[in-house]
């Protein structure tokens, strides 16, 4: 699709062409993206990626109100909060 084609479709139709397009990475690429960025990019870059993404996690995880994760629907600290902390000390 040209860069024309993409602009005269509705606003509708632009965010299903990006969903489609848009790639869902499976456990095995995600964790071989994370070794690439171990691998192939400087300190200072792959320190901001993985604080960037171990954020979006524990964001994700948050506390509420009744002492729950709000993202497990199980009791907080949930096992990935756990896990993130053991990993911390
Ligand atoms: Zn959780």
């Amino acid at each position: 699709m040209t860069h024309d084609e993409y602009e005269s479709k509705s606003q509708a139709k632009r965010v299903e062409i990006l969903k489609a397009e848009e790639k869902q990475m499976t456990h095995e690429e995600l964790l071989q993206k994370l070794a690439d960025i171990a691998h192939n990019k400087d300190a200072h870059e792959a320190r901001n990626d993985y604080l960037l993404a171990l954020r979006a996690v524990v964001e994700l995880h948050q506390q509420i109100d009744d002492n729950s994760c709000y993202h497990c629907a199980t009791w907080y600290p949930c096992p990935t909060i756990q896990a993130i902390e053991k990993e911390l000390m």
